[in-house]
Protein backbone atom coordinates (compact mmCIF):
# COMPACT_ATOMS: atom_id res chain seq x y z
CA UNK A 1 0.00 0.00 0.00
CA UNK A 2 1.72 3.19 -0.81
CA UNK A 3 -0.68 5.93 0.50
CA UNK A 4 0.06 9.64 0.52
CA UNK A 5 -1.10 12.13 2.27
CA UNK A 6 -2.35 13.76 -1.26
CA UNK A 7 -3.87 10.46 -1.98
CA UNK A 8 -5.69 10.13 1.16
CA UNK A 9 -6.94 14.27 0.66
CA UNK A 10 -10.71 13.16 -0.69
CA UNK A 11 -11.20 10.35 1.88
CA UNK A 12 -13.23 10.54 5.05
CA UNK A 13 -11.88 11.73 8.70
CA UNK A 14 -9.93 8.47 9.63
CA UNK A 15 -9.47 8.13 12.68
CA UNK A 16 -8.29 5.09 14.52
CA UNK A 17 -8.30 5.08 18.65
CA UNK A 18 -5.86 2.81 20.64
CA UNK A 19 -7.19 1.95 24.01
CA UNK A 20 -8.32 3.51 26.12
CA UNK A 21 -11.36 4.54 24.15
CA UNK A 22 -13.34 6.17 26.64
CA UNK A 23 -10.59 8.54 27.60
CA UNK A 24 -9.17 9.28 23.82
CA UNK A 25 -12.86 9.71 22.69
CA UNK A 26 -13.20 13.03 25.65
CA UNK A 27 -9.76 13.78 24.45
CA UNK A 28 -10.59 14.42 20.94
CA UNK A 29 -13.93 16.46 22.22
CA UNK A 30 -12.14 18.60 23.89
CA UNK A 31 -9.02 19.00 21.43
CA UNK A 32 -10.15 18.32 17.97
CA UNK A 33 -13.09 19.81 16.47
CA UNK A 34 -10.91 23.12 16.28
CA UNK A 35 -11.45 24.84 12.90
CA UNK A 36 -7.89 25.24 11.80
CA UNK A 37 -6.57 28.83 11.10
CA UNK A 38 -9.73 30.16 13.08
CA UNK A 39 -9.03 29.70 16.52
CA UNK A 40 -5.49 28.87 16.78
CA UNK A 41 -3.40 31.06 14.89
CA UNK A 42 -1.31 29.78 12.19
CA UNK A 43 1.61 29.61 14.23
CA UNK A 44 0.18 28.07 17.11
CA UNK A 45 -1.13 25.15 15.84
CA UNK A 46 1.62 21.93 16.35
CA UNK A 47 2.67 21.23 13.10
CA UNK A 48 1.90 17.57 13.28
CA UNK A 49 -1.58 18.37 14.13
CA UNK A 50 -2.37 20.61 11.38
CA UNK A 51 -0.86 18.41 9.11
CA UNK A 52 -2.96 15.65 10.30
CA UNK A 53 -6.10 17.99 9.92
CA UNK A 54 -5.07 19.00 6.33
CA UNK A 55 -4.65 15.82 4.29
CA UNK A 56 -7.53 14.56 6.81
CA UNK A 57 -6.36 11.19 7.66
CA UNK A 58 -5.99 11.51 11.48
CA UNK A 59 -4.11 8.25 13.10
CA UNK A 60 -3.48 8.29 16.58
CA UNK A 61 -0.80 5.93 17.27
CA UNK A 62 -1.16 6.05 20.94
CA UNK A 63 -3.77 7.70 22.45
CA UNK A 64 -2.91 6.87 26.18
CA UNK A 65 0.89 7.21 27.20
CA UNK A 66 0.19 4.49 29.85
CA UNK A 67 0.36 1.16 27.46
CA UNK A 68 0.51 0.56 23.81
CA UNK A 69 -1.82 -2.26 22.57
CA UNK A 70 -2.45 -4.48 19.52
CA UNK A 71 -4.51 -1.62 17.92
CA UNK A 72 -2.18 1.35 18.73
CA UNK A 73 0.80 -0.92 16.54
CA UNK A 74 -2.09 -1.08 13.90
CA UNK A 75 -2.92 2.54 14.26
CA UNK A 76 1.59 2.82 13.83
CA UNK A 77 1.43 0.84 11.27
CA UNK A 78 -1.49 2.48 9.03
CA UNK A 79 0.41 5.68 10.38
CA UNK A 80 3.45 4.88 8.89
CA UNK A 81 1.95 3.39 5.16
CA UNK A 82 0.13 7.05 4.78
CA UNK A 83 3.51 8.61 5.40
CA UNK A 84 2.04 10.93 7.91
CA UNK A 85 3.67 11.94 11.06
CA UNK A 86 2.85 11.16 14.53
CA UNK A 87 -0.42 13.09 16.14
CA UNK A 88 0.57 15.13 18.62
CA UNK A 89 -0.87 13.84 22.31
CA UNK A 90 -3.32 16.45 24.11
CA UNK A 91 -0.26 17.45 26.65
CA UNK A 92 1.33 19.33 23.26
CA UNK A 93 -1.62 20.82 22.37
CA UNK A 94 -0.73 24.75 22.65
CA UNK A 95 -3.55 27.36 24.18
CA UNK A 96 -5.60 28.84 21.36
CA UNK A 97 -5.16 32.66 21.15
CA UNK A 98 -6.89 35.37 19.63
CA UNK A 99 -4.55 37.71 18.16
CA UNK A 100 -5.15 39.31 14.79
CA UNK A 101 -2.90 37.31 13.41
CA UNK A 102 -4.85 34.85 11.07
CA UNK A 103 -5.42 36.73 7.66
CA UNK A 104 -8.88 38.15 7.46
CA UNK A 105 -9.50 37.36 3.72
CA UNK A 106 -8.92 33.54 3.34
CA UNK A 107 -9.25 33.12 -0.28
CA UNK A 108 -6.56 30.79 -0.46
CA UNK A 109 -7.83 28.44 2.47
CA UNK A 110 -8.90 25.73 -0.05
CA UNK A 111 -5.36 25.02 -0.66
CA UNK A 112 -3.62 22.71 1.86
CA UNK A 113 -0.98 25.08 3.42
CA UNK A 114 1.69 22.55 4.11
CA UNK A 115 2.13 21.73 0.57
CA UNK A 116 3.21 24.39 -1.61
CA UNK A 117 2.90 22.39 -4.48
CA UNK A 118 -0.67 21.59 -4.78
CA UNK A 119 -1.05 24.13 -7.09
CA UNK A 120 -2.33 25.48 -10.82
CA UNK A 121 0.02 23.49 -12.67
CA UNK A 122 -1.84 24.86 -15.76
CA UNK A 123 -0.01 28.14 -15.02
CA UNK A 124 3.44 26.58 -15.29
CA UNK A 125 2.57 27.44 -19.16
CA UNK A 126 3.10 31.07 -20.16
CA UNK A 127 -0.35 32.57 -20.99
CA UNK A 128 0.41 34.32 -24.31
CA UNK A 129 -0.45 38.34 -23.63
CA UNK A 130 0.97 41.46 -24.18
CA UNK A 131 4.47 42.51 -22.81
CA UNK A 132 3.26 44.01 -19.88
CA UNK A 133 0.61 40.87 -18.93
CA UNK A 134 2.36 38.81 -15.76
CA UNK A 135 4.20 35.64 -16.24
CA UNK A 136 3.69 32.83 -13.55
CA UNK A 137 5.55 33.05 -10.09
CA UNK A 138 7.23 30.59 -8.77
CA UNK A 139 8.23 30.84 -4.75
CA UNK A 140 8.72 27.44 -2.43
CA UNK A 141 7.56 24.99 -5.14
CA UNK A 142 4.49 26.63 -5.66
CA UNK A 143 3.53 28.65 -9.14
CA UNK A 144 1.55 31.19 -8.91
CA UNK A 145 -0.81 32.48 -12.15
CA UNK A 146 -1.17 36.57 -12.46
CA UNK A 147 -3.60 37.89 -10.83
CA UNK A 148 -3.95 35.56 -7.39
CA UNK A 149 -3.51 35.76 -3.76
CA UNK A 150 -1.97 32.38 -1.83
CA UNK A 151 -0.70 31.52 1.14
CA UNK A 152 2.16 29.15 1.17
CA UNK A 153 4.63 27.77 3.84
CA UNK A 154 7.86 28.07 4.01
CA UNK A 155 9.74 24.90 6.36
CA UNK A 156 12.97 26.58 7.60
CA UNK A 157 15.15 23.17 8.73
CA UNK A 158 14.42 20.30 8.27
CA UNK A 159 13.70 19.04 12.21
CA UNK A 160 12.08 16.50 14.00
CA UNK A 161 8.56 16.46 13.53
CA UNK A 162 7.52 17.61 17.08
CA UNK A 163 10.08 20.80 16.92
CA UNK A 164 9.10 22.05 13.42
CA UNK A 165 7.32 25.35 13.06
CA UNK A 166 6.60 26.51 9.23
CA UNK A 167 6.26 30.15 8.79
CA UNK A 168 3.29 31.26 6.53
CA UNK A 169 4.55 33.25 3.37
CA UNK A 170 1.72 35.28 1.80
CA UNK A 171 2.29 36.11 -1.98
CA UNK A 172 0.25 38.40 -3.55
CA UNK A 173 0.92 38.19 -7.54
CA UNK A 174 -0.58 41.26 -9.99
CA UNK A 175 -1.80 41.08 -13.33
CA UNK A 176 0.92 43.25 -14.39
CA UNK A 177 4.36 42.67 -14.74
CA UNK A 178 6.41 44.54 -11.97
CA UNK A 179 9.03 44.31 -9.49
CA UNK A 180 8.64 41.47 -5.98
CA UNK A 181 8.69 43.25 -3.44
CA UNK A 182 9.28 41.31 0.22
CA UNK A 183 8.36 42.47 3.43
CA UNK A 184 9.67 40.47 6.58
CA UNK A 185 8.59 40.88 10.11
CA UNK A 186 9.53 39.33 13.43
CA UNK A 187 12.48 38.17 12.85
CA UNK A 188 12.97 39.13 16.09
CA UNK A 189 9.91 37.60 17.77
CA UNK A 190 8.93 39.89 20.18
CA UNK A 191 8.57 42.64 17.65
CA UNK A 192 4.82 42.81 17.29
CA UNK A 193 4.32 45.98 15.33
CA UNK A 194 5.51 44.60 12.11
CA UNK A 195 3.60 41.92 11.93
CA UNK A 196 0.45 43.59 11.93
CA UNK A 197 1.84 46.12 9.32
CA UNK A 198 2.45 43.09 7.08
CA UNK A 199 -0.84 41.52 7.81
CA UNK A 200 -3.04 44.43 6.80
CA UNK A 201 -1.27 45.27 3.75
CA UNK A 202 -1.06 42.31 2.42
CA UNK A 203 -4.55 41.07 3.17
CA UNK A 204 -5.64 44.43 1.45
CA UNK A 205 -3.86 43.74 -1.84
CA UNK A 206 -6.23 42.77 -4.82
CA UNK A 207 -3.78 41.26 -7.17
CA UNK A 208 -6.18 42.22 -10.41
CA UNK A 209 -4.86 45.87 -9.38
CA UNK A 210 -1.24 44.89 -8.29
CA UNK A 211 1.75 45.28 -10.62
CA UNK A 212 4.04 42.53 -9.46
CA UNK A 213 3.90 40.95 -6.37
CA UNK A 214 3.87 41.45 -3.09
CA UNK A 215 5.61 38.34 -1.04
CA UNK A 216 4.93 38.74 2.60
CA UNK A 217 6.20 37.12 5.49
CA UNK A 218 4.10 38.32 8.79
CA UNK A 219 6.21 36.41 11.32
CA UNK A 220 9.61 34.56 10.21
CA UNK A 221 11.13 34.00 13.71
CA UNK A 222 7.73 31.46 14.72
CA UNK A 223 9.53 29.77 17.39
CA UNK A 224 10.24 33.47 19.45
CA UNK A 225 7.00 34.78 18.58
CA UNK A 226 5.46 31.89 20.24
CA UNK A 227 7.53 32.22 23.26
CA UNK A 228 7.09 35.93 23.36
CA UNK A 229 11.12 36.27 22.72
CA UNK A 230 13.52 38.17 20.69
CA UNK A 231 15.83 35.13 20.29
CA UNK A 232 15.75 31.79 18.59
CA UNK A 233 15.60 28.77 21.24
CA UNK A 234 18.74 29.00 21.77
CA UNK A 235 19.25 32.23 22.58
CA UNK A 236 21.10 33.22 19.27
CA UNK A 237 19.68 36.14 17.62
CA UNK A 238 18.20 35.55 14.08
CA UNK A 239 19.60 38.61 12.66
CA UNK A 240 23.22 37.85 13.04
CA UNK A 241 23.52 35.25 10.55
CA UNK A 242 22.42 36.23 7.28
CA UNK A 243 23.10 34.92 4.45
CA UNK A 244 22.94 31.58 6.69
CA UNK A 245 25.31 28.52 5.99
CA UNK A 246 23.31 25.19 5.03
CA UNK A 247 25.81 23.63 7.62
CA UNK A 248 25.96 26.16 10.73
CA UNK A 249 24.68 26.55 13.88
CA UNK A 250 20.47 26.32 14.17
CA UNK A 251 20.32 30.41 13.56
CA UNK A 252 22.44 29.63 10.59
CA UNK A 253 20.50 27.31 8.81
CA UNK A 254 16.71 28.97 9.30
CA UNK A 255 19.08 32.29 8.12
CA UNK A 256 20.23 29.87 4.98
CA UNK A 257 16.53 28.77 4.65
CA UNK A 258 15.11 31.99 4.53
CA UNK A 259 17.73 33.36 2.32
CA UNK A 260 17.69 30.97 -0.32
CA UNK A 261 14.26 30.20 -0.23
CA UNK A 262 12.42 33.60 -0.25
CA UNK A 263 15.04 36.33 0.08
CA UNK A 264 16.63 35.34 -3.57
CA UNK A 265 13.40 35.97 -5.46
CA UNK A 266 13.17 39.81 -3.83
CA UNK A 267 13.88 41.99 -6.20
CA UNK A 268 13.27 44.55 -3.32
CA UNK A 269 13.07 44.43 0.48
CA UNK A 270 11.71 45.83 3.39
CA UNK A 271 12.50 44.07 7.09
CA UNK A 272 10.19 45.31 9.79
CA UNK A 273 11.23 45.95 13.24
CA UNK A 274 11.12 47.68 16.02
CA UNK A 275 13.24 49.14 18.90
CA UNK A 276 14.15 46.58 21.51
CA UNK A 277 15.53 46.34 25.10
CA UNK A 278 12.85 48.81 26.69
CA UNK A 279 13.31 51.76 23.75
CA UNK A 280 10.67 52.41 20.98
CA UNK A 281 11.17 53.81 18.03
CA UNK A 282 9.83 57.14 15.82
CA UNK A 283 8.91 55.35 12.28
CA UNK A 284 11.87 55.24 10.59
CA UNK A 285 14.06 53.87 7.64
CA UNK A 286 16.99 52.65 7.98
CA UNK A 287 19.62 52.12 4.39
CA UNK A 288 22.42 52.04 3.03
CA UNK A 289 22.34 55.44 0.98
CA UNK A 290 25.47 54.85 -0.85
CA UNK A 291 23.73 51.95 -2.98
CA UNK A 292 21.72 53.49 -5.54
CA UNK A 293 19.01 51.06 -5.06
CA UNK A 294 18.48 51.37 -2.11
CA UNK A 295 18.51 55.04 -2.11
CA UNK A 296 15.63 54.81 -4.59
CA UNK A 297 14.18 52.34 -2.53
CA UNK A 298 14.35 54.56 0.65
CA UNK A 299 12.94 57.72 -1.24
CA UNK A 300 9.41 55.73 -1.94
CA UNK A 301 8.42 55.84 2.08
CA UNK A 302 8.04 59.22 1.65
CA UNK A 303 8.06 61.49 4.55
CA UNK A 304 9.14 58.96 6.69
CA UNK A 305 12.85 59.37 8.64
CA UNK A 306 15.76 58.01 6.82
CA UNK A 307 18.92 56.66 8.67
CA UNK A 308 21.98 55.94 6.63
CA UNK A 309 23.70 53.17 8.17
CA UNK A 310 25.88 50.29 6.06
CA UNK A 311 24.17 47.60 8.64
CA UNK A 312 26.15 45.29 10.67
CA UNK A 313 27.12 42.23 8.71
CA UNK A 314 24.58 39.19 9.75
CA UNK A 315 21.83 41.56 9.42
CA UNK A 316 19.03 40.40 6.86
CA UNK A 317 19.49 43.80 5.40
CA UNK A 318 22.82 43.82 5.22
CA UNK A 319 23.22 40.25 3.61
CA UNK A 320 20.14 41.21 0.92
CA UNK A 321 21.94 44.59 -0.18
CA UNK A 322 25.05 42.99 -0.23
CA UNK A 323 23.30 40.27 -2.32
CA UNK A 324 22.13 42.87 -4.36
CA UNK A 325 18.83 43.51 -3.67
CA UNK A 326 18.05 47.12 -2.53
CA UNK A 327 16.80 46.29 1.04
CA UNK A 328 15.97 49.16 4.34
CA UNK A 329 14.66 48.50 7.69
CA UNK A 330 11.23 49.90 8.89
CA UNK A 331 11.64 50.07 12.46
CA UNK A 332 8.18 51.63 14.18
CA UNK A 333 7.43 51.12 18.09
CA UNK A 334 8.62 48.84 20.58
CA UNK A 335 8.87 45.45 21.30
CA UNK A 336 6.36 43.48 23.39
CA UNK A 337 3.43 45.06 22.20
CA UNK A 338 0.88 46.15 19.26
CA UNK A 339 0.81 49.96 19.03
CA UNK A 340 -1.51 51.50 16.89
CA UNK A 341 0.23 54.66 15.75
CA UNK A 342 3.33 53.02 15.23
CA UNK A 343 1.52 50.26 13.12
CA UNK A 344 -0.75 53.22 11.05
CA UNK A 345 2.53 54.61 10.30
CA UNK A 346 4.17 51.82 8.92
CA UNK A 347 1.13 50.83 6.84
CA UNK A 348 1.02 53.81 5.59
CA UNK A 349 4.58 54.13 4.66
CA UNK A 350 4.17 51.14 2.87
CA UNK A 351 1.11 51.94 0.83
CA UNK A 352 3.31 55.26 -0.55
CA UNK A 353 5.74 52.75 -1.04
CA UNK A 354 3.64 50.78 -3.40
CA UNK A 355 2.18 53.56 -4.94
CA UNK A 356 5.70 55.51 -5.38
CA UNK A 357 7.19 52.26 -7.34
CA UNK A 358 4.00 52.04 -9.25
CA UNK A 359 2.75 48.60 -8.06
CA UNK A 360 -0.42 49.72 -7.12
CA UNK A 361 -2.36 52.56 -8.20
CA UNK A 362 -2.48 55.85 -5.65
CA UNK A 363 -6.41 55.68 -5.44
CA UNK A 364 -6.61 52.27 -4.79
CA UNK A 365 -3.90 52.31 -1.62
CA UNK A 366 -6.12 53.77 1.31
CA UNK A 367 -4.84 57.50 -0.16
CA UNK A 368 -0.87 57.08 0.79
CA UNK A 369 1.09 60.40 1.11
CA UNK A 370 2.11 62.10 -1.71
CA UNK A 371 5.84 61.44 -2.46
CA UNK A 372 8.17 63.84 -1.04
CA UNK A 373 11.53 64.44 -0.77
CA UNK A 374 13.37 61.65 1.91
CA UNK A 375 14.06 63.13 5.04
CA UNK A 376 17.37 62.07 6.09
CA UNK A 377 18.48 62.58 9.32
CA UNK A 378 21.75 62.15 11.15
CA UNK A 379 21.58 61.13 14.81
CA UNK A 380 23.33 60.48 17.96
CA UNK A 381 22.05 59.25 21.21
CA UNK A 382 22.23 60.87 24.47
CA UNK A 383 23.08 59.22 27.41
CA UNK A 384 22.19 59.54 31.01
CA UNK A 385 25.30 59.54 33.79
CA UNK A 386 23.22 58.62 36.83
CA UNK A 387 21.29 55.55 37.64
CA UNK A 388 17.98 55.47 38.81
CA UNK A 389 14.16 56.06 37.75
CA UNK A 390 13.93 57.66 34.17
CA UNK A 391 10.97 59.52 33.64
CA UNK A 392 10.54 61.44 30.52
CA UNK A 393 9.67 64.55 29.72
CA UNK A 394 9.38 64.94 26.22
CA UNK A 395 7.18 62.54 23.98
CA UNK A 396 8.76 60.36 20.66
CA UNK A 397 8.74 62.49 17.75
CA UNK A 398 8.71 65.96 19.32
CA UNK A 399 11.22 68.83 18.23
CA UNK A 400 13.56 69.92 21.28
CA UNK A 401 16.10 72.47 21.69
CA UNK A 402 19.69 72.56 23.06
CA UNK A 403 19.50 72.54 26.58
CA UNK A 404 16.04 71.49 26.69
CA UNK A 405 14.43 68.84 29.50
CA UNK A 406 14.23 65.63 28.21
CA UNK A 407 14.01 63.31 31.06
CA UNK A 408 14.59 63.37 34.94
CA UNK A 409 16.74 60.38 36.59
CA UNK A 410 15.91 59.96 40.45
CA UNK A 411 17.71 57.35 42.87
CA UNK A 412 15.08 55.62 44.45
CA UNK A 413 17.09 55.26 47.51
CA UNK A 414 18.33 58.61 48.10
CA UNK A 415 16.16 60.65 46.14
CA UNK A 416 18.69 62.38 44.13
CA UNK A 417 17.30 63.67 41.04
CA UNK A 418 19.41 64.73 37.99
CA UNK A 419 18.29 66.16 34.69
CA UNK A 420 18.91 64.85 31.10
CA UNK A 421 18.80 68.23 28.75
CA UNK A 422 19.40 67.98 24.81
CA UNK A 423 22.85 68.55 24.46
CA UNK A 424 21.33 70.02 20.66
CA UNK A 425 18.87 70.77 18.59
CA UNK A 426 16.86 67.99 17.57
CA UNK A 427 13.79 65.59 17.07
CA UNK A 428 13.67 62.61 19.15
CA UNK A 429 14.00 59.44 16.97
CA UNK A 430 13.56 57.26 19.59
CA UNK A 431 14.07 57.11 23.52
CA UNK A 432 13.63 54.73 26.28
CA UNK A 433 10.45 53.76 28.23
CA UNK A 434 10.24 54.93 31.81
CA UNK A 435 12.78 52.63 33.81
CA UNK A 436 15.43 52.06 35.96
CA UNK A 437 18.54 52.97 34.01
CA UNK A 438 22.47 52.57 35.05
CA UNK A 439 24.64 54.91 34.19
CA UNK A 440 25.46 55.37 30.72
CA UNK A 441 22.37 53.80 29.34
CA UNK A 442 21.67 55.36 26.28
CA UNK A 443 18.32 57.34 26.56
CA UNK A 444 17.45 59.78 24.02
CA UNK A 445 18.16 59.28 20.00
CA UNK A 446 17.83 62.85 18.73
CA UNK A 447 18.20 63.82 14.74
CA UNK A 448 18.92 66.67 12.46
CA UNK A 449 17.99 66.95 9.59
CA UNK A 450 20.37 66.91 7.20
CA UNK A 451 21.60 66.69 3.02
CA UNK A 452 21.51 63.31 1.76
CA UNK A 453 25.01 64.23 0.81
CA UNK A 454 26.18 64.82 4.30
CA UNK A 455 23.32 61.62 5.75
CA UNK A 456 25.85 59.16 3.19
CA UNK A 457 29.28 61.47 5.05
CA UNK A 458 28.16 59.85 8.24
CA UNK A 459 27.66 56.59 8.58
CA UNK A 460 25.13 56.20 11.78
CA UNK A 461 27.24 53.04 12.54
CA UNK A 462 25.29 50.94 15.26
CA UNK A 463 22.03 52.43 15.84
CA UNK A 464 20.87 50.23 13.23
CA UNK A 465 18.92 47.39 14.11
CA UNK A 466 21.73 44.83 14.94
CA UNK A 467 20.63 46.52 18.49
CA UNK A 468 17.34 48.38 17.28
CA UNK A 469 18.05 51.13 19.06
CA UNK A 470 20.88 50.35 21.37
CA UNK A 471 23.41 53.54 21.20
CA UNK A 472 27.14 53.16 19.49
CA UNK A 473 30.08 52.42 21.44
CA UNK A 474 31.69 55.35 23.36
ZN1 LIG B 1 14.34 43.79 15.53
Amino acid sequence: MSWTPRRAGTAALLLLLAAPLVEAQSRLAQELPVPVGHVFAPTDLPVPVARAFEPVALVLPVADMGGTTNASATATQISSDLALPAVATADQRRTPVDLPLAPTDQRNEAVPAQDNRLDDAASLTPALGSATDALPFALLGATLSPGTFRKLVWDSVDSFAASEIPATVLVAHGVERGPVLCLTAAIHGDELNGIETVRRIMNDLDPDQLRGTVVGIPIVNVQGFNRGSRYLPDRRDLNRFFPGNRRGSAASRIAHSLFTQVIRSCEALVDLHTGSFQRTNLPQIRADLEDPGTRDLAAGFGSTVILHTGGQSGTLRAAATQAGIPTVTLEAGGPLQVQPDAVAASEAALRTLLAARAMYPRDAANNPAPPTAPMCYRSRWVRTDHGGILASAVALGAEVTVGELLASVVDPLSNERHDIRADSDGRVLGMAFDQFVMPGYATFHLGTKSTLEDCIGADEGDIDETADGEAPAG
